[in-house]
């Protein structure tokens, strides 16, 4: 069996597409969605995301603001801007891209954020509506692989989901979003003492680690649908994903790619958080 391609690239289109509509309509209403994306020192890694966000909010219609700053930044200057920003009617979401330098309390950052412009989600209180099962704005990574999913036309209702990763920005929202969806949901991390045991009796496989091959075929229940969110280099240097995507889309029913896969529709779920929120305002 060849797994079917979850493809990530298509999938952003189509969903970017009925972005750009929205947008459009909102701002045809005199408010066009603003996102605001604070990054502060110069990580190469960062600066490149940041870029690609701004850059996807400018070629569908939403405002972006970017704020760069120096490593110096103190936190209360951070916190000033964010304040600054939770205040601009013309923002409509804020985003400030991790990791902060050392001086700087992440958590403090987040929950400066105002509840109705955290389109990362990462809030205690984004965190606590989607495990309360209430309306919030979703983390955009674990929000895309649910439309993933969705994209394959198989329901979730009674399926058995592995997640392999526990973190609070994509393994545990993972876990929660399937299980709201009625999927029965095991959550997998660096504890977990056999972990193709768990594997092999799932319906869908998601794979947030940040380690190259840790899902191989032989961990994998043919037909699964596997959603690899992991982005690594291989000895070549090339980007790679959790999974071995060659051995596994021989077993799989559907399988995302890395790159092309789970990294676009992050950025596309940004988009459509900030909307959301500009919608909502
Ligand atoms: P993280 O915070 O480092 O979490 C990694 C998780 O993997 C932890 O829960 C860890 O368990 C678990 N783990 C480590 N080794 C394991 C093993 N051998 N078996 C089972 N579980 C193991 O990373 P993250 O932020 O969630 O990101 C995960 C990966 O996704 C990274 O490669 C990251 O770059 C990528 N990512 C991609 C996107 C995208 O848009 N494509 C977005 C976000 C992240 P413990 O909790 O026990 O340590």
């Amino acid at each position: 069996m060849t797994a079917q391609l979850i493809d990530g690239v298509a999938l952003s289109q189509q969903i970017r597409a009925q972005v750009a509509v929205r947008a459009a309509a909102l701002a045809a209403r005199g408010r066009q969605p603003g996102l605001a994306v604070i990054l502060v020192g110069d990580d190469p890694a960062s600066a490149v995301y940041v870029r690609n966000k701004v850059k996807a909010c400018h070629e569908h219609g939403l405002r972006s603001v970017m704020e760069a700053y120096p490593a110096t930044l103190t936190e209360a200057e951070l916190l000033a801007r964010v304040a600054a920003l939770n205040a601009d009617p013309s923002i409509h979401g804020i985003l400030v891209q991790m990791p902060l330098p050392r001086h700087i309390d992440p958590q403090k950052v987040i929950a400066a954020i105002a509840t109705a412009k955290d389109v990362d989600g990462f809030s205690v209180h984004s965190a606590g509506a989607l495990m309360s099962g209430l309306p919030g704005l979703r983390p955009a990574t674990p929000w895309g692989c649910m439309k993933m999913i969705e994209s394959t036309g198989v329901p979730l209702k009674g399926r058995h989901a592995v997640v392999i990763g526990r973190s609070n920005t994509v393994g545990k929202p993972m876990a929660l979003l399937l299980l709201q969806a009625n999927a029965t949901v095991t959550v997998c991390h660096s504890g977990t003492p056999d972990l193709g045991l768990h594997t092999r009796q799932a319906d869908v496989v998601v794979a947030a680690v940040g380690r190259r091959n840790t899902l191989t075929a032989d961990m994998v229940k043919p037909g699964a649908i596997v959603i690899d969110v992991g982005m690594n280099r291989n000895e070549a240097g090339k980007l790679c994903g959790d999974v071995d995507f060659a051995g596994v889309r021989e077993v799989a029913g559907w399988i995302t790619p890395v790159p092309g896969g789970v990294g676009p529709m992050t950025i596309t779920m940004l988009l459509v958080n900030t909307l959301d929120a500009a919608e909502a305002a």
